[in-house]
């Protein structure tokens, strides 16, 4: 189905929040999620939603770089997978360009998959960019910049959502998105939210503890959150998707809590999977519980060498899921590496 049909009618329930959000930036949004199957969020995410063709060729003008990017904008009139998902992890996006960290330009490498995808002949659903979307210290000029890479996405009609690492700063993002900012969120501090999609529910949780300091964690409200929520859509199969790693992985510390995060999601069998990203690491394993443990790979930097940096091609069958990874170095022995994942009973 293309992905400009106009909607019919708009839900009782979407009415009521339209009320209360000012910002055409939002309801933009809105508008897009009338289309039928298409994704509804229960609560606002950090999220930049679509954006028109007209604004972005506008701001694109403005930056000279318009007609360069132009024929991207024809995704927009190609046909959408509700099953498909692009997913970005650590894009480590500093305000200048040019910034090199361990041998990469980081914007070039967001650079090279936001374009990848943007040409493909059918576009994802959405994109989730797990985490660590700032360089270091989660400085605004950092938020300007990554929103201004990822515009092409969006105006080719896919709604990019994000989530914070410890790389990152909660209040700097949401003065950049300030819109966002003003959205009633399920938690007051933390960027948690549900996605609702024809195949699995998304929880995508926020493990930003403090800047700069490189364990996380959810805390004791996001996880009762969570929990009652998960109650509350236990009909489908749920992701959860978190940037920081269960413990310690490969010598990177993960998050604090996740024993009694795990105590969540372990016994409520329509958790499927666990995404994570931090680690810089691409990798997929399986716990006695049959829960997938799934650490995706960076669109930055590698801490080890020869491992494949890139993102995640997530296509949502009724019984699992399947990963591709695309690496940004297409040369390299991991790209094209498919997972099937079954989901445990
Ligand atoms: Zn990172």
């Amino acid at each position: 189905m293309g992905g400009l049909n106009r909607p019919k009618k708009i839900p009782e329930r979407m009415r009521c929040l339209l009320k209360h959000i000012k910002s055409s930036h939002i309801s933009i949004a809105f508008r897009l999620a009338r289309r039928k199957n298409q994704a509804k969020h229960f609560f606002m995410p950090i999220s930049l939603p679509p954006i028109s063709r007209r604004k972005f060729l506008r701001r694109t003008m403005i930056a000279a770089a318009g007609l360069a990017v132009a024929p991207k904008l024809l995704a927009a009139e190609k046909p959408a997978d509700d099953n498909f998902w692009a997913l970005f992890s650590d894009p480590h996006i500093a305000a200048d360009r040019a910034t090199v960290h361990l041998n990469v330009n980081m914007a070039d490498h967001l650079n090279a998959v936001v374009r990848e995808v943007a040409a493909l002949p059918v576009r994802p659903a959405g994109v989730f960019v797990n985490g660590d979307c700032a360089y270091n210290s989660g400085e605004k000029d950092d938020y300007a910049t990554i929103t201004n890479l990822l515009e092409p996405l969006r105006a080719a009609q896919m709604p990019v959502h994000l989530t914070l690492g410890n790389h990152d700063n909660r209040e700097h993002f949401w003065d950049v998105i300030k819109a966002d900012k003003k959205v009633k969120r399920p938690l007051a501090d933390r960027q948690a939210m549900m996605l609702a999609t024809p195949r699995v529910n998304w929880f995508v949780l926020d493990s930003l503890e403090k800047t700069l300091s490189t364990p996380g964690l959810v805390g004791k409200e996001q996880l009762d959150w969570l929990a009652k929520t998960l109650d509350a859509n236990a009909d489908k199969p749920a992701i959860v998707m978190v940037h920081h790693n269960p413990g310690l992985t490969e010598g990177v510390p993960g998050l604090k809590d996740f024993v009694a995060l795990f105590e969540v999601i372990r016994p409520r069998k329509q958790v499927k999977a666990y995404l994570f990203g931090h680690t810089h690491f691409w990798d997929v394993t399986q716990e006695a519980s049959g829960l997938h443990l799934v650490n995706l790979p960076p669109i930055a930097y590698v801490f080890q060498e020869g491992k494949p940096s890139g993102w995640i091609r997530a296509t949502m069958a009724a019984d699992g899921m399947k990963l591709e990874m695309r690496c940004i170095d297409t040369t390299h022995k991991a790209h094209g590496e498919v997972k099937e994942l079954k989901w445990r009973a």
